[in-house]
């Protein structure tokens, strides 16, 4: 698996409509300060489901959406898509190219698709879940983060290797079965509490 391209359009610094293709190997984007390479990196974040405005460097998630400037007018949405090379299925979908995009309008509707089909947040998130490359994942290494794994707390730590090991999703499962048995458990007291009541 490895990424073909990155569709933007509307999004941070880039107004019009841009796609980056890559190929295999190693890309390095270059340009002058504040031209947009780490935008670069922030619009595959925001594809991924990120849903924290700061470490996308702004105040809101509206912030993503191009601002205008002296001559252009701002924009009404931001628009990211990645296609990925799944040849070798290391996503567990039967397509040879995945592509995810996500869509955000100034009035906070969002929209996530997979191949073109709406989907939600927790079905990207379940697709990229132990390949590294999801929210939690550690393909995308921003400034200043080693310093940061290497000075995290060690549950943070932990994380990394659990994704690394392939048991995020397992993880996430249990937590998810431990949750709703909570709210079984507390139907039940509310149901006994009520029979209690009439008997
Ligand atoms: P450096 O080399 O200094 O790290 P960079 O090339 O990585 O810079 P970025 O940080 O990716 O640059 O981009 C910053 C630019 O993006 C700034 O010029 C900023 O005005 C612009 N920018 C960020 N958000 C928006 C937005 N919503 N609308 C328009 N422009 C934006």
């Amino acid at each position: 698996m490895y990424l073909k391209s990155i569709e933007v359009q509307g999004f941070k610094s880039f107004a019009n409509k841009i796609c980056f293709s890559f190929q295999h190997g190693v890309t390095g984007i270059v340009g002058p300060n504040g031209s947009g390479k780490s935008n670069v990196g922030d619009a595959v974040r925001w594809v991924l489901g990120e849903q924290s405005a700061k470490s996308l460097r702004g105040g809101n998630m509206q912030d993503v959406i191009f601002a205008g400037t002296a001559n252009r007018k701002p924009q009404g949405f931001a628009y990211v898509a990645i296609t990925l090379d799944n040849a070798d299925r290391a996503l567990s979908l039967d397509y040879d190219e995945v592509t995810v995009s996500r869509r955000l309008y100034r009035s906070g509707e969002s929209e996530y698709r997979l191949n073109g089909s709406p989907c939600r947040l927790k079905d990207v998130n379940e697709l990229f879940m132990d390949t590294g490359i999801g929210q939690e994942g550690y393909s995308i290494i921003g400034q200043g983060q080693v310093e940061k794994i290497l000075s995290g707390r060690p549950e943070e730590r932990r994380e990394l290797f659990d994704e690394a090991a392939g048991i995020t999703k397992f993880r996430k499962r249990k937590a998810a079965a431990e949750k709703k048995l909570q709210t079984e458990h507390d139907n039940l007291v509310r149901v006994s509490d009520i029979l209690q009541e009439l008997s």
